[in-house]
């Protein structure tokens, strides 16, 4: 039958009306730009990730940008981040003349290793970018500490983490100094194209980042600071707003899918046999509540090339996220790093391979998913 990565139609459909509604209005009310509907988003969505303000942007990539900017990172600036991401994360840094200092990953968790960041402080280091890959908080207190230590701003790219959290409860984005989540259709909260938020604790910045996304003016053709077009269109708030009421349940769906695929993996013997490892859900608590929002559900497998052929032609939606870490990017050769440089996160991009886990999945459409994988490993 095949089973697709991501299945938005299914997604939306139980929607249709209320998206369309909330549409109309906006269409109606004709307050395209900063409508309310912006402002009642942004105080929704810093409460759901417990930060006192939220500054609607663009996309997660310029919510990066924003935050980036509003600390006052610049040319001459070092700011340590992980090899293992999407682009935006390092690409963020670079835009803004800095430099991005890489430091390898966790190989159970896919996240920034805290323990490697030490080594890589210098006098130049202004901030530091964990990344929560995957829907899985970085481990944020041995991070935090050394930011408190060493004065150093911490920028949450919680692009794939809306509602996960750490330890003690705590969600992403709202732990480091500012927290940066994205609307793009495939990530847990999706809105109908492109959009974001920053959040933070800290008012002055939350001031300085909502300047900064309307060029710097405040008034209104005033600049005391240069910014940029990042404003968050009001028809995506609208529509996200109609969509953050349902975020929850998908949240359970994607965390019971996983379970799911926990044990129909130990039965079809592929764990035990060495040729799938599965996710690790590291914070749990004591119920045994899962922290792990399950954006992507990313398997450890061998041999991954043939089996990516092979699920391809059995019409199972699979992806690799990512390929190539950032130091082997072509763009990126003038940092000076070399293959070899970061073992675990070249490891990661070899071995991984993400399979569906959207909250719609059906538990056939996730048998038919596990033995598509076994047939293969037969
Ligand atoms: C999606 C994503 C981004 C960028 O978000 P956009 O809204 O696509 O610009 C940044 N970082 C990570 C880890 C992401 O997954």
């Amino acid at each position: 039958m095949g089973v697709p990565l991501l299945d938005l139609k299914a997604h939306h459909a139980p929607l249709h009306q209320a998206i369309m509604a909330a549409l109309e209005q906006t269409f109606q009310s004709q307050a395209f730009i900063l409508g309310p509907e912006v402002g009642r988003l942004e105080e929704r969505v810093a409460a759901y990730c417990q930060a006192k303000y939220g500054i609607g942007v663009s996309s997660g990539t310029d919510a990066l940008l924003v935050a980036l900017m509003a600390l006052g990172i610049g040319p001459g600036d070092e700011v340590i981040t992980t090899p293992y991401s999407f682009f935006a994360t390092a690409g963020a840094v670079v835009r803004l003349g800095a430099m991005p200092v890489l430091v390898d990953i966790d190989p159970t968790t896919y996240n920034l290793d805290p323990a490697k960041i030490g080594a890589v402080l210098t006098a130049k280091t202004k901030a530091i970018i964990p990344v929560h890959l995957y829907g899985q908080c970085a481990d944020m207190a041995p991070i935090m500490d050394l930011a408190k230590r060493h004065h150093l701003s911490v920028v949450e790219d919680a692009a794939q983490a809306i509602g996960s959290e750490y330890r003690d409860g705590q969600r992403a984005s709202s732990i480091g100094t500012i927290g940066c989540l994205s609307f793009f259709p495939s990530k847990n909260l999706g809105c109908l194209g492109d959009g974001g938020m920053a959040v933070t604790n800290d008012p002055d910045l939350a001031e300085r980042m909502k300047v900064l996304r309307t060029h710097g003016s405040k008034p209104k053709y005033y600049h005391k600071l240069i910014g940029g077009n990042f404003r968050l269109d009001t028809i995506q708030a609208a529509v996200l707003n109609v969509k953050l009421n349902y975020l929850d349940g998908w949240t359970k769906q994607r965390q019971e899918n996983a379970i799911r695929y926990e044990a129909l993996f130990k039965q079809s013997g592929l764990v035990e046999a060495g040729k799938v490892r599965l996710p690790v859900p590291v914070y749990q608590n004591s119920s045994a509540k899962h922290y792990h929002i399950y954006n992507q559900f990313v398997l450890r497998v061998e041999r991954r090339e043939a089996l990516m052929t092979h699920l391809k032609q059995q019409g199972i939606g699979a992806e690799i996220y990512y390929p190539v870490p950032f130091h082997l990017q072509e763009c990126f050769r003038y940092l000076g790093y070399r293959e070899g440089g970061f073992p675990e996160s070249e490891r990661a991009a070899k071995e991984t391979v993400a399979i569906p886990i959207y909250p719609e999945l059906t538990a056939d459409q996730q048998t038919e998913v596990v033995e598509a994988i076994a047939a293969f490993y037969q």
